[in-house]
């Protein structure tokens, strides 16, 4: 037996998946999805095959000769769920489950009509990363597998289903549409990605379309509208786009990420939608994940840092690309900002500060932070910088080219590291980034005088120093937002009257800016901020904003009834990731 993954009940020593053929009925009465999948395997194979599966109901199991396949739910964990033992027939080369989901299975997100922008129809959509593809469909739910897929779709008619996959057309019976997809590139199953709803799209470039619900798809078209070029910003810096086409879904509120890679259709929060266009940098993130993730991606969760370290890397490079150097460094301290919350928040020493980690038996969803991220890219910034950025560049095109469509160790990624740039690793202490705890001392400081200006003013707001608002008049969204990150937690109520009212920041319509004021809003119990505070918690289920605002309420204890009442009131129409992470954060 070989299991490699901790989140999976995968076994090397077994056959491996090579291809899905789903066939779903969305159902939205009882929020179920219901059908088959056929799991084609590698090669014909006998004996026992352990696939990943929670809280699915199977109704049977048979091969490509209809013959029935003996199954059972051999053992179950409280992460890894439930262990599928397949007993496979002789010369068996593709399985067929019949099987429904459960109504809260957790990749699924199901909405009711009122949280939509339209208003009339619901709406469903899948988040499979980190392990709920099992949730959704029985498989071998780890990256390292990875499988290409057909699928048909059924879902009431006039709504459309959209996949991580080429649409190829669709039947209708005017009660009923089938949306048929294909996906020929292997993928990690947690890229696996399904949404339905009154959807429509807008073209925004040859490769390129945003979807998104009728009533928002113009304000999307907008916002968005420069996402081709960025594309051909992205292939000058690490080779040709291999996904053919990058459409974005703009979802509803409850979407508990800002964006997710799925690939030819990144899923993205209406949070991003502030009417100026300084949102992108989501929209670079998920793009660079075409290379960096989607392409070359971490072999199970404890190399999740090479998905997510590398693609904010990735990221800032293409801003700096089309915005220029400052707007990437302004980017980066915001988030070495936000990553030192995350590390103090582990406290000192923390197995979970480490690049490479050791996740087995705890849930990636509750050690979620931006450790992988921030520090992942730092320590990827400390490479560039010994080799200098061209031989890196070199290093980084022949890397990715190298593990194209492959899910790999932190262990092989060292060794490839070693042998194209020797020496290097030990050079700048790689071994206290990746194995050991807290950021190292060697990391680069970020330079950049804007950057000063703001830390500087923040800095005297103690001694009495106010911002000037023929200053701030000029400031982009993203310097008010390191300028509130660097304010004290907690203010007098006069002080956050005098900033709310000076500069009107409880009606901003960037997110990013007017949570990170109702965070200090919240902290400070000033209660003139409250009823947004909790009309930002009814709509957003991102958990980027959910879980600081909560944080904040929970420190004083009449807010912290308030954010256990909001909660109560509102917490269904979360995404059962998003719930769950905000219920452990009301447990303490
Ligand atoms: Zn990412």
């Amino acid at each position: 037996m070989s299991r490699f993954d901790p989140h999976s009940w995968c076994d090397g020593d077994q056959p491996a998946q090579r291809h899905l053929d789903l066939d779903l009925t969305v159902d939205f009465t009882a929020r179920t999805l219901e059908g088959r999948v056929r799991i084609h395997l590698t090669k014909p194979s006998s004996g026992p095959l352990d696939l990943d599966g929670r809280d699915l109901v199977i109704a049977s199991v048979t091969n490509q000769t209809g013959a029935a396949v003996e199954w059972s739910v051999a053992e179950s964990e409280p992460v890894r769920g439930d262990r599928l033992r397949l007993d496979l027939p002789a010369g068996t080369e593709m399985v067929e489950i019949a099987y429904q989901t459960a109504p809260g299975a957790l990749a699924l997100g199901w909405l009711e009509p009122q949280q939509t922008a339209g208003g009339t129809y619901p709406f469903m959509f899948s988040q499979c990363q980190p392990i709920h593809a099992r949730t959704m469909v029985p498989c071998q739910d780890t990256p390292r597998n990875r499988v290409s897929y057909d699928a048909v779709i059924t879902v009431p008619s006039p709504l459309r289903a959209v996949m991580s996959a080429e649409s190829v057309g669709e039947e209708s019976n005017g009660i009923a549409t089938s949306w048929k997809f294909k996906m020929p590139q292997a993928i990690p199953t947690y890229l696996l990605a399904l949404a339905v709803g009154n959807l429509e799209g807008r073209d925004l470039g040859p490769r390129t379309r945003v979807y998104a619900e009728p009533e928002t798809v113009e304000k999307s078209a907008w916002e968005f509208a420069e996402v081709d070029s960025m594309i051909t910003s992205a292939e000058k810096l690490f080779g040709s786009y291999e996904w053919d086409r990058f459409d974005l879904l703009v979802m509803p509120p409850a979407f508990p990420y800002g964006g997710m890679e799925n690939p030819r259709l990144t899923f993205l929060t209406p949070t991003l939608i502030a009417g100026d266009r300084s949102n992108v940098n989501v929209v670079a993130h998920e793009l660079a994940h075409s290379w960096t993730g989607n392409l070359v991606t971490n072999a199970t969760m404890n190399d999740f840092w090479l998905n997510e370290g590398f693609t904010v890397y990735a990221e800032r490079r293409i801003l700096e690309e089309i915005y220029g150097r400052e707007y990437a460094d302004i980017q980066g301290v915001i988030r070495r900002n936000a990553l030192q919350v995350n590390i103090d928040q582990f406290g000192p020493g923390s197995p979970y500060t480490k690049l490479r980690t050791d996740l087995g038996g705890t849930d990636p969803d509750e050690v979620y932070s931006l450790v992988p991220y921030e520090k992942g890219a730092q320590f990827v910034l400390l490479l560039e910088d010994a080799v200098g950025r061209d031989r890196f560049d070199e290093f980084l095109l022949k890397y990715i080219d190298h593990f194209r469509f492959q899910s790999i160790t932190t262990d092989e990624f060292l060794a490839f590291l070693e042998k194209e740039l020797p020496g290097v690793y030990e050079k700048i202490q790689g071994p206290r980034w990746v194995e050991e705890p807290d950021m190292p001392e060697n990391e680069l400081p970020i330079v950049s005088a804007r950057v000063d200006k703001v830390r500087e003013l923040a800095a005297g707001w103690a001694g009495g120093t106010r911002p000037e608002k023929t200053v701030t008049e000029k400031w982009s969204p993203e310097e008010w937002q390191l300028y509130l990150q660097d304010l004290p937690r907690k203010l007098s109520a006069d002080d956050c009257q005098w900033l709310d009212e000076t500069f009107d920041l409880s009606s901003q319509g960037n997110y990013e800016v007017l949570v990170e004021w109702l965070t200090i809003a919240a902290g400070s119990a000033y209660t003139p901020a409250l009823p947004r505070v909790r009309e930002v918690l009814t709509v957003v289920g991102r958990m980027k904003y959910l879980k600081p605002l909560y944080i904040a309420l929970m420190t004083n204890e009449d807010t912290a009834k308030l954010a256990r009442e909001v909660f109560d009131e509102v917490s269904d129409s979360y995404h059962p990731l998003s719930k769950g992470s905000v219920a452990g954060l009301l447990k303490g």
